[in-house]
């Protein structure tokens, strides 16, 4: 019984022992930096977090360009983060007319940026909670409510500046502007990435030019279609006045019947 209690306590010290010798390890690779693991406490954010590890999965960001606006990221959102439109470009190509992502939802999983097959959609090593402090090229504090808002381009262009300016850049009235078109009241951590949305007359504009090339190609696929007609149907004609030719041509004399015997 006694030995079974000593034993007890010895197997408990051991363990004990065995877990603290990693933490130790790790403690003091910390300390003296190596592999240049940071991972000791910082005053954040009284002291910058500078140093994130590689693989960090921060903000989301996406590329406009290579958007094909396919919906992957937004099927493969647990928590159903994005809220996107399609548009077509002048060259029938598809491009975000909206892109939205809402980070007050979004659990960093990931798996948006997995999904996305052009690669256009990132994490970024950005997870500050006010990124114009790094200049970051997207906002934050919009709602979900807010999402359904839509800008007018030059407001948008206002604030795409602005997300650029530190802080301390901003003046009175463009902190009011900013709180007035974003989230004065939450703490909700929601972006605006920037894309713009067309406006109303960039949207006729854009289709307008569509139709304009839509019936340029077609009228030249009429042509072309008609040319090869044409160049296929001479031989057409000339096989067809053949027999009629034939038919009006002078046909030989038929050979005279040999004369009656007598
Ligand atoms: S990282 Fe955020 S946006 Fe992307 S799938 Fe996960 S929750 Fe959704
Ligand atoms: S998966 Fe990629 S390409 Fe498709 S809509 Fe999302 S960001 Fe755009």
């Amino acid at each position: 019984m006694i030995l079974a209690w000593i034993n007890d306590i010895y197997e408990g010290v051991a363990s004990t022992l065995a877990g603290m010798r990693l933490t130790w390890r790790f403690f003091w690779e910390n300390v003296r930096r190596r592999g240049g693991a940071t991972a000791v406490t910082r005053l954040y954010p009284e002291q910058p977090a500078e140093v994130v590890g590689e693989r960090v999965r921060g903000h989301l960001v996406n590329d406009a360009a290579r958007c094909i606006v396919c919906h992957a990221c937004d099927k493969a959102c647990p928590v159903d983060c994005f809220v996107m439109d399609l548009e077509r470009t002048a060259d029938n190509k598809p491009r975000a007319s909206r892109f939205d992502i809402d980070l007050a939802k979004c659990i960093y999983c990931g798996l948006c940026v997995r999904a996305c097959p052009t690669g256009s959609l990132s994490m970024t090593p950005a997870f500050e909670v006010e990124p114009r402090h790094q200049g970051q090229p997207f906002l934050f504090r919009r709602n979900s409510a807010q999402l359904q808002l839509r800008l007018a381009e030059p407001d948008m262009q206002r604030l795409r500046q602005l997300s650029q300016l530190p802080r301390a850049e901003l003046s009175a009235e463009d902190r009011a502007w900013l709180d007035s078109v974003t989230d004065p009241a939450g703490e909700h951590l929601i972006g605006i990435f920037g894309l713009g949305y067309y406006t109303p007359e960039q949207k006729a504009a854009v289709e307008a030019e569509r139709a304009r090339k839509k019936a340029e190609a077609a009228a030249k696929a009429a042509a072309a279609k008609a040319a090869k007609e044409a160049a296929a149907s001479p031989p057409a004609a000339a096989s067809a006045a053949a027999p009629a030719a034939q038919a009006s041509s002078p046909q030989p004399a038929a050979p005279a019947p040999p004369p009656p015997a007598s």
